[in-house]
């Protein structure tokens, strides 16, 4: 099944000189979702996740049917302020200033065995901080997933040496 035809790319979106792929066109399509969704459970399975962790927000429309789809729980990174609970916080740098993420300080055993899936890897700031969050909470980060790579920024240079699985280069 051909996904790259379901993306559509937006030019100058959220600013000059950003191609936005957006994934909008993929999701309302029923077989095409199901097979991105497959594709990556299939894919993710050796890592044996327990958790899958995704950020706000593309990540919870992705993150959350492959964990279902795998059989595990799926826990959410949010931009600040927004969990209820405890939580600890990452600072990391976006082109233009910084930006925050935090995770609820219990949101799983330690030692748990961590996916961390979003819809696109860019640059991999957003990614390598939420790897930060899963040492800070005691858990095992065994691998990284992305529905799409725009491997010309080399993101996942960014990441600590685990698998990184894409299902869509750019
Ligand atoms: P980065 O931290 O640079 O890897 O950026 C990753 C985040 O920004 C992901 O959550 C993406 O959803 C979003 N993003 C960055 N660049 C693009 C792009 N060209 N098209 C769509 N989303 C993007």
């Amino acid at each position: 099944m051909d996904l790259k035809a379901l993306i559509r790319d937006v030019p100058d979106f959220p600013k000059p000189g950003i191609l936005f792929k957006d994934i909008t066109t993929l999701l309302r399509d029923p077989a095409g979702l199901k097979h991105l969704i497959d594709v990556l459970a299939e894919k993710c399975a050796p890592l044996k996740p327990d958790y899958i962790v995704g950020m706000e927000s593309r990540g919870f429309i992705v993150g959350t049917p492959l964990a279902c789809q795998m059989g595990v729980g799926f826990v959410p990174i949010r931009k600040p302020g927004k969990l209820p609970a405890a939580v600890y916080g990452v600072d990391y740098e976006l082109e233009y200033g910084t930006d925050r993420l935090e995770v609820h300080q219990d949101a799983m055993p330690k030692g748990s065995r961590v996916l961390i899936v979003d819809d696109l890897i860019a640059t991999g700031g957003t990614a390598a901080a939420t790897g930060e969050l899963i040492n800070k909470i005691g858990c095992e980060l065994v691998g990284y997933a992305f529905a799409i790579e725009l491997k010309d920024l080399a993101g996942r240079n960014k990441l600590p040496a685990v698998p990184v699985i894409t299902v869509l280069d750019y």
